[in-house]
């Protein structure tokens, strides 16, 4: 069998099938994180993320800068879903032999600005030379025992709520792809892109904008993780990397629980109506399905929504209701009518997503 048949997720079973178990090991395999018990106060969280030219990024849409970023975001994020507070980041990185040092410095210093931006350092890392940009994070961090957020903690009866709003990077990756298709006539050269000092130039483009903004600089939501794991009112969560539907998805399924979201109250980033009215397409898809929004997805009872938007990093974010929580399995998407939606994409797998 090959890997694109089995998917990125079975495989994932297939290794966690043959990992061997630890004492130690308080949350293994499968979770947004790992869950270490070294003996002290708190326990440890670790989690990695690896981004990879052509697959996960282009240096057509980013500058090493933003790559670096984002990179370090996608495994901050992780932490945050587990309500860990960071402590370290590590970054192995496949470089092109040919490429200016101040590009690898940029590519760096943008990791180290997102790590800097949630109280997390840099503290080692390896570098190879590789035909295409690689960069693999290890993100570090502590969460007190018996706050640690899981996937696995959703039950029937409770709420489903997002944090913040969705589909910002999903409506900037359509933009960018349609200016693409636009320009496709007349490409820079490829090594002319890889040799600018600041990067590829978006001009004055006020729609693509902030949505890019979005893009290239997600923000981990560590501090409201943070919050809502103290508050002992959330009892699952994960951070939407795939996308809102597929996450949810992976919740229910380590729940054991059937997901129901409204897709009405899917909470969708401003400027995202502007460009799907440019694309003639419905935004709500992206909210749903776009993917790399690093928001959180939370369970909770809904009486405790209140107590919740009084936190403060949460009330600055938001975090609304989505859907609910019932006996079953999967996930399903009611459209305004309450008539199941049929999404074309269920989200992100990395073996089998085109390019
Ligand atoms: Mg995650």
């Amino acid at each position: 069998m090959l890997l694109q048949d089995l998917g990125e997720f079975g495989f994932i079973e297939q290794i966690a099938e043959i990992a061997e178990g630890d004492p130690r090991l308080v949350v293994g395999i499968g979770d947004d994180a790992a869950v270490l018990d070294l003996g002290g106060p708190d326990l440890t969280v670790v989690t990695t993320d690896v981004m990879l030219e052509g697959r996960h990024f282009s240096l057509d849409w980013l500058s090493p800068g933003e790559v670096g970023w984002r990179a370090g975001a996608a495994a901050l994020s992780d932490l945050a879903a587990m309500g860990a507070r960071p402590v370290a980041v590590f970054a192995s990185a496949g470089l092109p032999a040919a490429w200016p040092a101040e590009q690898g410095r940029a590519l760096v210093s943008g990791l180290m600005d997102v790590a800097r931006s949630v109280g997390a350092t840099l503290a080692g890392g390896d570098c190879a030379a590789n035909e295409q940009v690689v960069l693999d994070v290890i993100a570090l961090g502590t969460v007190p025992r018996g706050q640690q957020l899981l996937r696995s903690g959703a039950r029937p009866g409770q709420v489903v709520a997002v944090t913040g709003a969705l589909g910002a990077p999903g409506a900037a990756v359509a933009l960018l792809k349609d200016r693409a298709l636009k320009r496709a006539g007349h490409p820079p050269s490829p090594r002319l892109r890889r040799t600018e000092a600041s990067g590829p130039s978006f001009g004055s483009d006020e729609r693509l904008g902030p949505l890019r903004e979005r893009f290239a600089h997600p923000q981990p939501r560590i501090a409201a993780g943070r919050r809502l794991a103290a508050s002992g009112l959330v009892s699952g969560a994960l951070d939407i990397s795939d996308g809102l539907v597929a996450d949810a998805g992976h919740l229910a399924e380590r729940s054991g629980v059937a997901i129901i979201i409204e897709a009405e109250q899917v909470p969708v980033a401003e400027g995202c109506q502007a460009a799907a009215e440019t694309l003639g397409v419905d935004p709500v898809t992206w909210a749903l399905t776009g993917g790399e929004d690093f928001e959180l997805l939370v369970a909770l009872a809904e009486q405790d929504l209140s107590d919740l938007l009084e936190l403060d990093p949460v009330r600055a974010i938001g975090l609304t209701v989505v859907g609910r929580v019932e006996d079953g399995e999967g996930v399903t998407v009611l459209d305004r009518n309450g008539q199941p939606m049929h999404l074309s994409s269920g989200g992100w797998d990395h073996f089998t997503a085109p390019g």
